[in-house]
């Protein structure tokens, strides 16, 4: 993701076992008997249950766990998790452009294709009708830059790869030939 995320998860400790408020970072926090989580501090509060559903999507959207997977584990309705992801997806594509503009993507860089979208009909992979995909430039130090290309063809491939990277940075790709 955009910064570590062993770190950004293990913070998150803190608020998932309610010692932490989640809106000013206060450890002056009392729990309820509702099992909300209520700050002495600004005042706020938050449900616990609530809090633990929304970081577990976090985290599964971070981990890369299909959606239908994650809503089965959680017990919630699959779109509801594909349409965070999405919400998602596109903030981390929005961050990545804001961070693109400063500086071109350099060092060391690992492509990766992923595909999401729709239930798994007919073909797999490469050329299968109706998804959707998310091409990705992933940066060693953590910095990913994505891109969503519609029509996956070498020549796309290569156009947002010369777009995104400086001249001389490795292209590791598993097993990619594109
Ligand atoms: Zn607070």
């Amino acid at each position: 993701m955009v910064t570590g995320s062993h770190r950004v998860f293990g913070c998150a400790a803190n608020f998932v076992r309610g010692r932490t408020c989640v809106f000013c970072g206060s450890f002056r926090v009392n729990r309820t008997r509702r099992g909300y989580v209520k700050c002495r501090t600004c005042r706020r509060q938050k449900s616990l249950a609530k809090l633990r559903r929304e970081i577990a999507i976090l985290q599964g959207f971070s981990q890369q766990v299909p959606a239908y997977r994650l809503a089965h584990d959680l017990g919630v309705d699959p779109k509801v998790i594909s349409r965070v992801y999405q919400k998602l997806r596109a903030a981390v594509f929005h961050i990545a452009e804001l961070e693109g503009m400063a500086s071109k993507l350099s060092g060391e860089i690992e492509l990766d294709e992923a595909y999401f979208g729709g239930r798994r009909k007919g073909r797999r992979g490469r050329g299968a009708a109706g998804k959707r995909v998310v091409f990705g430039l992933l940066e060693r130090d953590g910095r990913v830059y994505t891109k969503v290309v519609e029509h996956v063809s070498a020549d796309t491939l290569m156009a947002h790869i010369q777009t995104t990277t400086r001249k001389g940075s490795v292209y590791d790709t598993d097993a990619f030939r594109g």
